[in-house]
């Protein structure tokens, strides 16, 4: 089970090292990305992943809630 969960942690990190390659960042106000104020691309990366889990979390109710 842990095992599992960080591969998916791992798997979340990836997605979003790609989306910042491809600059596809999802804020792109200066309040959302840090990379606006701190301009390293770890820190994009992390807006990116942030953005990924609430979008999964997002998704899981609505499907919590059709069910
Ligand atoms: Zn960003």
């Amino acid at each position: 089970m842990k095992q599992a969960q960080s591969e998916e942690r791992r798997a979340v990190h990836i997605a979003a090292v790609i989306m910042q390659t491809a600059g596809l960042c999802r804020y792109d106000d200066d309040n959302g990305c840090r990379r606006v104020n701190i301009p390293t691309n770890d820190d994009c990366v992390k807006c990116i992943e942030k953005w990924l889990l609430a979008k999964a979390r997002r998704e899981i109710k609505r499907e919590e809630k059709r069910s």
